[in-house]
């Protein structure tokens, strides 16, 4: 089984239709959240996450833009984003965001959880090794994938020692990934980076690729039309931090 894993697309359109061109074959799609927020076509975005289905746990920026979480925690961008996104909604795309389950979600036969933050907090940025190294060890999953901190990457544990995982790419600019073999005896927290507002210093589109089959999480940047996201973003009258961004991956 082959399930594309998906996170922060933050209704960015073009990045998100880039990744589902580069993507390989895949079974199922997991998608770890904040499928709208921030970028210009929300409604789009989540008639497209509708359609490809699978897994899909809600994101801070989902519940905020539903309507369901106040925005006292955002940035002032952050704030103004889910704003406007909420006036832009759909109800119908409304209803669906709002009605998104929480983590973590389970993927019966498999031992992986799906979260946006961590297992115990969907709001937790999961950054340094230490606080990865207490949620795998408190954990029963073998592999944790989340999102939210729109960083490429992870961290492992083998019980004895810890890892962080920063996967290399030998291309800045093309489409590019990188392979992991997932170990026995060994715990996972894979976090597949951002679609559309990557925060890793790469501008490119990021996404992951799990092949149960062969035990093997890649990692996958592909490059998307940028311009055309910043245009749109400008156009809709969004703060201009939030296109200016983009191109740099910060
Ligand atoms: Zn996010």
């Amino acid at each position: 089984m082959r399930a594309l894993v998906i996170s922060d697309i933050h209704a960015n359109l073009q990045a998100l239709e880039a990744v589902l061109q580069a993507a390989p074959p895949w079974d199922e799609v997991w998608n770890l959240g904040d499928i709208v927020g921030y970028g210009a076509n929300p409604n789009e975005v989540a008639q497209k996450a509708q359609s490809l289905g699978g897994v899909i746990v809600r994101g801070n920026h989902d519940r905020a833009c539903a309507g369901l979480a106040d925005l006292e925690d955002f940035s002032e961008a952050a704030a103004e984003a889910a704003r406007w996104t909420q006036s832009i909604l759909t109800a119908g795309n409304r209803n669906w965001l709002a009605n998104l389950p929480r983590g973590p979600l389970q993927r019966p036969g498999l031992p992986l959880q799906l979260v946006h933050g961590s297992p115990f907090d969907e709001d937790e940025y999961l950054a340094s090794r230490g606080r990865a190294h207490a949620v795998l060890t408190a954990s029963a999953a073998k592999i944790i994938l989340f999102g939210h901190t729109h960083i490429q990457g992870g961290f492992a544990t083998n019980g004895e020692e810890d890892f962080r995982l920063v996967p290399h790419f030998s291309s800045a600019s093309e489409a590019d990934w990188f392979e992991l073999p997932v170990r026995r005896g060994a715990q996972y927290l894979l976090n597949p980076g951002s679609v559309g507002q990557p925060r890793d210093s790469d501008w490119r589109a990021a996404f992951g690729l799990f092949d149960d089959a062969q035990d093997v999480f890649t990692w996958h940047r592909v490059p998307y039309d940028v311009s055309e996201a910043q245009r749109r973003i400008r156009r809709a009258g969004l703060p201009d931090f939030l296109a200016a961004r983009l191109v740099t991956g910060q």
